[in-house]
């Protein structure tokens, strides 16, 4: 299919529309930062640093040690671990030996890593010691060879508060018992002791994978998502040169979003290894800790999450720290509310963009150019290289200009498919064009917009509605500090318009001002008819809102009733 690429007249003139990749695998990068800034810092996490030297060591010893356990190219290591050198260490290390990562998120419970683990059929796990009880109970169920525990004390004395997100309730405070033995070892003994020269393995950027992340999808089980090294490799570079001011090893990262979500991995993780910036670590999120982070390291790039900015803007002690040091910040994974991007920006000097794109596409695709023009609400233009098209519902075809239809991806960041799973691959390719399940249009200056994911629209009454319009207006009231909408069950209108609602601390608001102040804004159709006011929301430990969450509680709610 053809289309018009509206958008490359509205390309800032110092950013290219192609780029030339290098054929490269990710690995090759951190050795190139160690060759060229051996004493460089890489790491810095809670008072320690540890320089790219040292890091690429570390990898080599554990891509070495992998090998002694008869782990090769093509097997699967799964990670279980938060932001730490360890999983730093453990992923290039990995990648090393051309074995595929399998990120694993730290607060799975058992079904959730048994499905991911076998579905993957990973051969070894790399886990924090606090969740070795759950690889334990499901280890049997799956082909887990080997568990390499490590604890984040391997690296340094940890404040028992920052790792209670990692845990489940229960789990603080309880002892963990391992014993070691030649299946289950230790992290910090297995990096002793091995060979430091480089597993040399033949790896194709381009055929072999480096990374299976896995996505809940629009329906069924998680999927692995097959992300080649040119994949991921090419997603940074477009990156790069979006922020086309980042000087090599001169830049100071935040990695406060997971590394092992694949938005953490690519815009924190990667970008700061292929460029040797200094990355400043954080396990977990809380905006005092990040202000003090920024202020202390003078950080320059903070690729953050919609509701991290939220947090970080409504904390009162933001005016005390001074963020001048910030140059550019990248919201993405959810929907940024303007509002939000303004009041950031004020507070800081800093440029807050927003970058769209999904898992399948190793993340980004379209971004908001850093130093050109902005449009309201718009999530800008397409990455160079990619080509973005509109699907008419109606006919199929492109849509018109200003036309709402599904989005659809070409790059060279798309993945190749899910794993093992080629039906489900087949629906979600048209030809090249990876279909995204997002629904939106673009404007006559090629400038994108989202109006909602095709499963997250809500038919009332016979409407179409996009709960992210209504959330864009409940965001614009001065007493809201989170807002989200769905479809709740309703006998008579099928679905019905429902707002969660966080209010700023020390506000109040009564649900007959929200509906007169919606009201003024929104066709009668979309108005809420029902509020409910909470102290938090749902949200992933990217700082997603899972609505699904919220969708699931009103089902049963009207199941019983
Ligand atoms: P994931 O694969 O978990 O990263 O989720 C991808 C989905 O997140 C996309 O299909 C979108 O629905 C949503 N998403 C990501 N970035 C944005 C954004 N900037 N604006 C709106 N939705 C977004």
């Amino acid at each position: 299919m053809t289309i018009d690429r509206v958008w490359l007249k509205s390309y800032p003139k110092e950013i290219p529309h192609s780029i030339d990749y290098e054929e490269r695998t990710l690995q090759s990068y951190l050795k190139q930062a160690a060759e060229e800034f051996p004493s460089h810092i890489a790491v810095q996490f809670l008072g320690k640093e540890m320089t790219y030297r040292e890091l690429y060591e570390q990898a080599k010893q554990f891509g070495n040690q992998l090998k002694t356990l008869g782990i090769s190219k093509g097997d699967r290591v799964a990670i279980m671990l938060a932001n730490s050198p360890q999983s730093i260490i453990s992923y290039y290390g990995a990648l090393m030996i051309g074995a595929v990562v399998v990120q694993t998120n730290p607060l799975y419970v058992e079904r959730e890593l048994e499905h991911q683990l076998v579905d993957s059929g990973a051969k070894v796990i790399v886990c924090l010691d606090l969740v070795f009880p759950r690889v334990s109970k499901v280890r049997k169920a799956t082909q887990l060879e080997y568990v390499i525990v490590t604890s984040i004390k391997d690296y340094l004395p940890f404040p028992k508060n920052v790792l209670y997100p990692f845990v489940q309730k229960k789990q603080t405070g309880m002892k963990i018992d391992i014993t070691y033995n030649e299946n289950t070892l230790s992290f910090k003994k297995f990096l002793q002791g091995g060979v430091t020269t480089e597993p040399s393995e033949d790896v194709s950027p381009t055929d072999d994978l480096a990374l299976l992340q896995y996505t809940g999808g629009t329906t069924g089980p998680a999927k692995g998502v097959m992300l080649t090294h040119a994949n991921l490799v090419a997603n940074t570079i477009q990156g790069l040169h979006w922020m086309y001011k980042s000087k090599r090893a001169e830049e100071v990262i935040l990695c406060v979003l997971p590394f092992f979500h694949v938005y953490g991995m690519s815009a924190g993780m990667n970008l700061a290894i292929m460029n040797a910036y200094k990355m400043v670590i954080l396990p977990k999120f809380n905006p005092k800790d990040v202000l003090k982070a920024i202020e202390k390291h003078k950080v320059t790039l903070f690729p953050g999450a919609p509701t991290m900015y939220v947090g970080l803007i409504n904390d009162p002690s933001i005016q005390d720290y001074n963020l001048t040091s910030v140059e550019a910040c990248i919201s993405g994974a959810a929907p940024l509310p303007l509002e939000v991007q303004q009041k950031f920006e004020q507070l800081t000097g800093g440029k807050l963009v927003e970058g769209y794109g999904l898992t399948e596409t190793s993340p980004v695709a379209i971004a908001t150019p850093i130093w050109g023009k902005r449009k309201q609400r718009s999530i800008g233009i397409p990455w160079p290289d990619t080509d973005v098209m509109i699907i008419s519902a109606e006919t199929g075809e492109p849509a018109d200009v200003n036309e709402v239809g599904e989005l659809a991806v070409r790059g060279p960041q798309v993945m190749k498919g899910y794993w093992n799973r080629p039906e489900e691959t087949a629906q979600v390719f048209k030809d090249d064009w990876f279909l995204t399940g997002d629904m939106g249009y673009m404007d006559e200056d090629g400038y994108f917009y989202i109006v909602d994911r095709k499963k997250d629209m809500i038919i009332a009454g016979g409407f179409n509605i996009y709960p992210r319009e209504i959330e864009e207006i409940l965001y614009e009231h001065d007493a809201i500090k989170e807002a989200v909408v769905i479809g709740a069950p309703d006998a008579y209108r099928g679905e019905t318009v429902k707002a969660f609602i966080v209010l700023k601390e020390g506000r109040s608001v009564s649900e007959e001002e929200l509906d007169a102040f919606c009201r003024k804004h929104l066709a009668a159709y979309k108005v809420p008819r029902l509020y409910e006011f909470r102290e938090e929301l749902p949200k992933t430990l990217v700082g997603k809102i899972l609505r699904r969450v919220l969708v699931e509680e009103e089902k049963k709610k009207a199941e019983q009733q």
